[in-house]
């Protein structure tokens, strides 16, 4: 059997604590190693609001005993957090935890349709959001079934809505005593058992399901991370959605554990971005391939100096050789890392240790971090020794529970040996470090965010011209990949440019930007497996050949 495992000495997982006393209550947490005045936290680069883990311990204590006494929160039950980037953002999710509740982020960018499927299928039962979400959340609350009295905001204030600040009064005015006792691992459960949060992906095929992540996962995942973080690693930009699994862990748990001022950009904009990376000297910059495509390419960026930058690290997404190369030219001193895996590893399977951040090393995804195995399956369904190619597995703590409500799927990609099914194809080489070089399963990478083809396509197929659809990622210099839809229409349509723009104002109309269809192609038939599927590999090689002729 072939398997590669990490070369890092394995983690010393605790099994025992949730993820709250783990990083508020217990000899991990910053709080018991720093004097007070050195605790870093969460700050808004913009308005400089700032709390410190003593402080999220505090306001969370506070929220979640207001939402338990005040509002009748019960453990187990779901906190769905739709919001920018805002330091309540974590206070929030942090009170969810403390309570036994999971947490489940949206992306600010939903609609009301995408909203209210991420609503019921996390089966929330509160809400919190801001001021400019507002529309969207009332709408699609009700249209969940949640009562008003259990949409909250995080910031700013609207009339009928009960805000954080208020849930913090709530909470105080039942004296320390008086406070909601900190949930506590049912007898007989470790933390691997208990669901902390709900995430959204679409995993290998069909439609996005909410991911089970265990308290044990994060904690596994910050553990194996903070043992490749250099020690100098003290302040970290959160540009990237706090909604997303690399918020959720990189820039909301590892910074508490290690204790790193989290810079936070509530939207992201280059400009500001930039102001930001010069106003606080930020030495790394955690970042998704299109900003880093930017970086590379938009002229503002020589306005300013990024002499003190030292590393860019990436991931969600496969860079380019040619952005990598760039990159170096214009930060000739800077080092250079990546991380990968997806929401059902928590994260990260692969991750740069500091002996390889480098340029050298930078098509590779990373090493195999702590505690965790992986194994290449080739096509003949055997197992790839060194340098062979095939589908990336992976099994370790970080690998999550399975996807809610959906026990097909779950078996589907989770293996009777532990193992994720990662739908990614890549290589081991013999140092270790993985190398990605397609992706076998349907979802589409626009920006770094997962677009699931099938929701595409069940919209699609709502249209009245289109009598069958198969869509699928083409290549995008600024997102990386943007949707195409192959379209057969009913009898009796002209397949012309007007359809066309017809279908993709369709799309427009009922999705969220970045799910936006880039193009429409006409064919005769979509081609199937006898069985029915949708043989997405024709659809690919016809779009390489169509591309190799124009
Ligand atoms: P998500 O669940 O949104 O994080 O998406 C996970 C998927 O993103 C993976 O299965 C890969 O297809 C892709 N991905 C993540 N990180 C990388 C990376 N460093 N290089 C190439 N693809 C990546």
């Amino acid at each position: 059997m072939v398997i590669f495992k990490s070369r890092q000495p394995p983690i010393n997982l605790p099994t025992d604590l949730t993820d709250w006393d783990w990083l508020f209550d217990s000899p991990y947490s910053p709080i018991n190693n720093y004097p007070p005045d050195q605790l870093a936290g969460f700050q808004n680069a913009i308005t400089k609001e700032r709390v410190n883990w003593a402080d999220v311990k505090k306001y969370s204590t506070y929220i979640s005993t207001a939402l338990v006494k005040r509002y009748g929160l019960k453990e187990g039950q779901t906190i769905s957090l739709f919001s920018q980037n805002t330091v309540w953002y974590p206070v929030a999710m942090f009170a969810g935890l403390r309570v036994g509740a999971k947490i489940s982020g949206a992306s600010p960018a939903y609609n009301v349709e995408e909203m209210t499927f991420a609503l019921k299928t996390a089966d929330a039962k509160f809400l919190m959001t801001t001021p400019g979400s507002m529309e969207v959340a009332s709408k699609s609350a009700e249209a969940a079934g949640l009562p008003k009295s259990n949409v909250f905001l995080l910031e700013g204030e609207l009339p009928g809505y009960t805000t954080v600040q208020e849930l913090i009064r709530i909470g105080r005015s039942y004296g320390e005593s008086g406070q909601t006792p900190a949930f506590k691992l049912p007898p007989g459960k470790k933390n691997k058992d208990v669901c902390g949060f709900l995430s959204f992906s679409s995993g290998t095929t069909g439609l996005p399901k909410a991911v089970m992540i265990s308290h044990q996962n994060v904690i596994a995942q910050c553990l194996q991370i903070q043992q490749i973080t250099p020690p100098t690693q003290k302040k970290i930009m959160a540009v990237l959605p706090l909604f997303h699994i690399t918020g959720l862990v990189h820039q909301m748990h590892l910074p508490v554990l290690i204790n790193a001022e989290v810079v936070m950009l509530p939207q992201f904009s280059m400009e500001k971005m930039l102001d930001v990376i010069v106003e606080y000297k930020l030495g790394e910059l955690l970042m998704v391939p299109p900003i880093l495509i930017r970086l590379v390419r938009d002229p503002i960026v020589d306005n300013y100096d990024l002499s003190h930058v030292t590393r860019f690290s990436s991931g969600a997404a496969p860079l380019s050789e040619e952005i990598i190369q760039l990159l170096q030219k214009k930060f000739p001193n800077t080092g250079f890392k990546q991380g990968y895996g997806m929401t059902e590893s928590c994260s990260c399977i692969t991750a740069h240790p500091p002996d390889k951040f480098s340029y050298k090393y930078a098509h590779s995804g990373g090493a195999i971090v702590a505690s965790t195995e992986v194994k290449i399956i080739k096509p003949d369904g055997t197992e790839a020794d060194v340098g062979e190619q095939g589908e990336v597995l992976a099994r370790g703590p970080q690998i999550v529970m399975g996807y809610l409500n959906n026990e097909q799927a779950t078996r589907e990609t989770f293996d009777e040996d532990g193992f994720l099914h990662t739908g990614d194809q890549g290589m081991v080489d013999a140092e270790n470090m993985i190398y990605i070089t397609d992706r076998i399963k349907e979802l589409i990478k626009v920006k770094g965010i997962g677009v699931a083809p099938a929701e595409l396509e069940d919209l699609l197929l709502g249209h009245h011209k289109v009598e069958d659809v198969a869509v699928m990622g083409i290549q995008d210099d600024y997102s990386g990949e943007l949707p195409k839809a192959f379209v057969t229409l009913k009898p009796g349509h002209v397949a012309d440019s007007a359809v066309g723009r017809e279908l993709i104002e369709f799309v427009q109309d009922k999705k969220v930007r970045h799910k936006w269809i880039k193009e429409v192609e006409f064919i005769p038939e979509i081609p199937k497996s006898a069985s029915g599927k949708i043989l997405r590999r024709v659809l690919r090689e016809k779009q390489k050949n169509g591309n190799d002729k124009g």
